[in-house]
């Protein structure tokens, strides 16, 4: 069920002190590698999330999500469907950079899932769109690929949260690959109709305002780009 009773403003006041709590002591071997923690980014009472696979080198440099030519791809296909960077919250099942880009391990999966849960549940999204084959079988709960799922939205429970998860070809495996560019730019084409879809459900709460402006500075870069 969709959560009401805290405004935007609220929410987001918590998810800058989820940002402080990470950069404290905790969890997994990767903390050791990284060079920054990449928290995420985007509007922080986004409709949309995008969630990929874990930060590359130059996220992992520059403590940004989705900032490279995978990066640069997933916001061209996002310009052709009228959706800015600005209006979506952007992240990753992992915060931290994996040595050499190898997939996540199940135990940094497991760690680092209940936090991205937490910014699901503050954030409040309507659609989360998973990038690739580790965010989709994540977030779904399933062992389905995405060469099996993708393009065909799911209707899931996630945060305490009835939201849609629509799985989508990760941009990077878009790079090497005509077809699943074709395949990824085609399904990022329905996204504004499923939000529509979405923004009027039947038995849908009164919202509650939603926009308000931050009140409080960020105390560090990243979370400048909070909206
Ligand atoms: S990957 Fe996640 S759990 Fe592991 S150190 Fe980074 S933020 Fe913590």
């Amino acid at each position: 069920m969709r959560r009401v009773g805290r405004s935007a403003e609220e929410r987001r006041a918590e998810l800058v002190e989820l940002y402080k709590e990470l950069h404290a002591e905790h969890g997994c071997p990767l903390r050791a590698t990284r060079t920054n923690l990449v928290f995420g980014m985007g509007n922080a009472d986004a409709d949309l999330m995008f969630v990929g696979e874990a930060p590359g080198r130059d996220e992992d440099l520059q403590g940004k999500p989705f900032v490279g030519r995978a990066g640069r791809l997933l916001d061209e296909l996002m310009g052709e469907v009228g959706i800015e960077r600005s209006q979506v919250f952007i992240a990753n099942i992992l915060m931290c950079r994996p040595p050499n880009n190898r997939d996540p391990l199940p135990e940094e999966i497991e760690e680092c899932t209940p936090y991205l849960m937490r910014k699901i549940g503050l954030i409040r999204p309507k659609m989360i769109c998973t990038l690739g084959n580790f965010a989709t079988k994540t977030l779904t709960g399933s062992p389905m690929g995405i060469t099996k799922v993708c393009g065909r939205p799911q209707k899931r429970e996630l945060a305490g949260l009835d939201l849609t998860i629509y799985p989508l070809f990760h941009p990077a495996a878009a790079l090497r690959s005509t077809g699943c560019l074709n395949d990824l730019r085609e399904h990022m084409r329905r996204i504004p109709g499923l939000l529509e879809e979405l923004s009027t459900p039947p038995d849908a709460p009164e919202p509650e305002p939603v926009g308000a402006a931050p009140t409080s500075a960020p105390a560090a870069s990243q979370l400048d780009l909070f909206g």
